[in-house]
C-alpha cells in the first residue's frame, strides 16, 4: 500500500469510503493527480452491500427495472443492489419482481455483447447499467450502443466515481465526485502540468487496476 494514500468516507454513510493514492497517472485518455482504489468497494461483500443500498436509492420509489448489467468489477455490488430494489415495501416499485444481474463479454473486436441465452434478459427489458467509474464517458457510450442493439431500455446509470458530472450527455448517479478529493486533476495528456514540471509517469491505469513503471 502507498504510504500516501488516504481515505474519502461518503459523507451520508462513512462506512462506505474510497482509497485515494496521489501520484501522477495515465489512462487511455488522461492524466491523473491521483489513482482510486475501489476494489474493496466492489469486492468487500459489507461494504458492498452499503454501496448498493445507496446506489439504489434514487430508483427505489420511481424506476421499475428488469435487469441490472454490470461492468468493471461491479457484479458484487449489482447483485446486492437488485435485493435492495426488490426489498418489500409499499413505496418500493420492484417489490415482488424479479431482477436479473448479468455481465456483458467481449468479442475479438472488443465489441461489448451478450451471449445468445441472455439477450432475452436485455431485448424489451428496463436497465440499470453499473459501471465502477465514469471518465471519459466511452465505457458507457459502448455499453449504451450495445443495451440498444439488444432492444434493452436503459432507464438508468450509475457509478461509483465520475469527475465533473455534469459534462456527459447522458445523465447518471455517482456516489463520489472529483470535488470530494482535495487537490484532484484531470488532465488531456499533451497539456498535463505534472509531466511539463518534468516528473514521471507512477503508473498506468488499466481496466481498474493499476501498472507501476
Ligand atoms: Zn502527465
Amino acid at each position: 500500500m502507498n504510504i500516501n494514500a488516504f481515505e474519502i468516507p461518503l459523507t451520508k454513510n462513512p462506512v462506505i469510503s474510497m482509497n485515494v493514492i496521489p501520484g501522477h497517472f495515465a489512462t487511455n485518455h488522461f492524466h491523473l493527480s491521483h489513482y482510486l482504489d475501489l476494489e474493496n468497494l466492489k469486492t468487500n461483500a459489507m461494504t458492498a452491500r452499503n454501496v448498493a443500498i445507496e446506489l439504489a436509492l434514487p430508483y427505489l420509489s420511481t424506476t421499475l427495472v428488469d435487469t441490472i448489467v454490470c461492468m468493471e468489477g461491479t457484479q458484487v455490488i449489482g447483485a446486492y443492489m437488485a435485493e435492495e430494489l426488490m426489498s418489500e415495501g409499499t413505496s418500493i416499485v420492484n417489490s415482488g419482481r424479479e431482477i436479473h444481474v448479468i455481465t456483458p463479454i467481449s468479442n475479438i473486436d472488443k465489441k461489448l455483447m451478450f451471449q445468445s441465452s441472455m439477450q432475452s434478459l436485455i431485448n424489451n427489458k428496463n436497465i440499470i447499467l453499473l459501471v465502477s467509474t465514469i471518465s471519459s464517458g466511452t465505457t458507457v457510450n459502448n455499453a449504451l450502443e450495445c443495451l440498444s442493439y439488444y432492444g434493452g431500455r436503459t432507464v438508468g446509470i450509475s457509478t461509483l466515481f465520475s469527475a465533473n458530472p455534469d459534462k456527459y450527455e447522458f445523465e447518471f448517479n455517482t456516489m463520489f465526485i472529483n470535488e470530494d478529493i482535495p487537490e484532484y486533476k484531470v488532465y488531456i495528456p499533451g497539456e498535463c502540468a505534472m509531466c511539463n514540471e518534468g516528473h514521471k509517469l507512477d503508473a498506468i491505469i488499466i481496466h481498474d487496476g493499476y501498472a507501476e513503471i
